[in-house]
């Protein structure tokens, strides 16, 4: 373990939070009631001033008139800013990775893998402002040609969760501007500082290859911040990463006013692990996915149902690599689990737990807080428990490291089982028969946006639309043709005859 003396750690890792807002470009904010800490220690960083709504309002003011010629601008003109980002943040990666450490506390590896992914998905969207393909239709009419156009969509509002503070802005930034649109982006409030250094980086990109640097636009602040966004008529689309209850409050206030949304909310992921399961293989894929970034990624692992015959030495495998997962500073080598993002987080896992064992769970291991890191910074080891059903508190997300186990003997009941809970973001099956590898992925399977065979359920590659159904509210974005929900849809009849033929034959004379 590696014990942090509070309150010198925070002073030190202030030092270093500024030393990298500089080396990022980003100013050291004005401060204000914006309080940003790190989970490290649980200490302060800095302060913040959360914009007001009159700031509010110019930022999509200013999102707005600069989409005015952002979207004549052709789109592998556009893409020049995207490009150009993917080269900062390449030459910056480790200090943005760092910055992320110090305030969401992802390892090191996993801090410098988010920052990662925003640089493929630049690369992604510099090849796809080559291909905002639209299609062409045979007409049923003679001399005449019936095809569809994408024009960009407007300002697109971006509001994103605390977990992934850095590479949800850049999967939404990079497709929208690429598509024509501007951004107008919310982050967490728990997350300020990464969010001034992108913007910082982005605002650079612009600046360097000749674009209006308008186009991307940062406010700051809690959920007033962005409800007075999701409120706004310019905003065209609100893409909103976060829990299933801020979608609750975002989608309808979106739909009275006919703007578009895109939701990515919170997951209750599974995996069924069947007879014929690798248990090496799956018991690596499992550990990662349940307790890596402390389970607090929307696509951790939460449930595991496993064939009757397997349960008891996948258990094993799995709780004896639990015991040997180093918790701790996450700046710190070797170090697999850093801290959870705050002492709410920490009660939320100590309820659930409780309720499960309450409902007859038995607590395999973990769960225990782990001391040495001062009162306000919250380590936890992951923790299993073996659930006779999938009770209230199993359908529930909890974000924190728990994994429930569950045990089934035939596989549609696997199937139902997994099923059974509101949220449908990712899900995955090991197993070596194909049989039952393919009726996972059936349309009788798993009702999930994303479905694996032989990995885990967290950890997803950028070329693939993102997102889940049900309660994680249906959108999908990053790769695959999610870039249409930044684009609107044109069909185009053009006659080109001296006749005027009507659709379906209708004589009109
Ligand atoms: P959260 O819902 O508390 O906050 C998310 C964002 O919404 C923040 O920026 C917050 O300020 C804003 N917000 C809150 N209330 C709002 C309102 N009324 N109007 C407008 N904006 C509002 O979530 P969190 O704790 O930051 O993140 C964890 C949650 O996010 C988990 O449920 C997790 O599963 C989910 N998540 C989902 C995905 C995904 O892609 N599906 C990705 C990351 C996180």
């Amino acid at each position: 373990m590696n014990p942090i003396q509070t309150e010198d750690s925070t002073r030190e890792l202030r030092a270093r939070t500024e030393g990298l807002l500089r080396a990022l470009g980003a100013k050291t904010p004005e401060p204000g009631e914006l309080s940003a800490r790190t989970p490290i220690t649980g200490g302060e960083l800095l302060t913040l001033r959360p914009s007001s709504a009159a700031e509010v309002d110019a930022a999509v003011e200013r999102a707005a008139a600069a989409f005015r010629d952002w979207r004549t601008v052709p789109a592998p003109q556009r893409a020049a800013v995207v490009r150009r980002l993917a080269q900062l943040l390449v030459e910056h990666q480790d200090e943005l990775g760092e910055l992320v450490t110090l305030e969401a506390g992802k390892i090191g590896a996993e801090a410098r893998g988010e920052v990662q992914e925003m640089i493929d998905i630049c690369e992604f969207a510099l090849g796809l402002s080559r291909q905002l393909y639209g299609r062409t239709m045979p007409s049923e009419r003679p001399g005449h040609r019936l095809m569809e156009t994408w024009h960009p969509l407007g300002v697109v509002g971006v509001i994103s969760a605390f977990n992934f503070p850095v590479a949800v802005w850049a999967w939404n930034t990079a497709l929208a501007l690429v598509c024509g649109d501007t951004v107008v982006w919310k982050p967490s409030d728990m997350t300020p500082l990464t969010a001034l250094a992108c913007h910082s980086l982005v605002q650079r990109a612009a600046v360097e290859v000749g674009a209006n640097p308008e186009v991307h636009q940062l406010i700051q602040g809690g959920g007033e911040v962005g409800a007075q966004l999701v409120g706004d008529s310019r905003v065209a689309l609100v893409s909103a990463t976060g829990s299933v209850r801020m979608g609750q409050i975002v989608a309808p206030r979106v739909a009275e006013r006919f703007g578009r949304c895109l939701l990515e909310l919170g997951g209750n992921n599974a995996a069924v692990v069947t007879p014929s399961a690798d248990l090496d293989l799956a018991a690596r894929g499992i550990v990662f996915a349940a307790a890596g970034t402390a389970g607090q990624r929307c696509t951790s692992l939460r449930r595991l149902i496993v064939h009757a015959d397997v349960v008891g030495p996948l258990v094993e495998r799995i709780s004896s690599a639990y015991r040997q997962l180093r918790v701790g500073n996450p700046l710190a080598d070797g170090v697999l689990v850093g801290p959870l993002i705050n002492g709410r987080s920490y009660t939320a896992m100590q309820e659930a737990l409780a309720r499960a064992q309450a409902d007859g769970g038995e607590l395999i291991c973990g769960g225990e807080r782990v001391e040495g890191f001062g009162d306000d910074a919250f380590y936890v080891r992951p923790a299993i428990v073996r659930m006779p059903a999938q009770t209230a508190v199993v359908r529930e997300e909890t974000f924190a490291p728990i994994l429930y186990v569950l045990t089934y003997h035939d596989l549609d009941a696997a199937i139902e089982l997994h099923n059974g809970v509101p949220q449908g973001l990712s899900s995955a099956i090991f197993t070596r028969n194909q049989r039952d590898a393919e009726r996972f992925l059936a349309a009788d399977g798993s009702d999930c946006g994303i479905a694996n065979v032989n990995i885990g359920t967290s950890g997803a590659e950028i070329g693939g639309a993102f997102g889940g159904e049900k309660q994680t509210g249906g959108g999908r974005e990053s790769g695959s043709d999610s870039w249409k929900a930044y684009m609107r849809r044109a069909t185009n009849t053009v006659n080109y005859s001296t006749e005027l033929p009507l659709a379906q034959g209708i004589r009109f004379e």
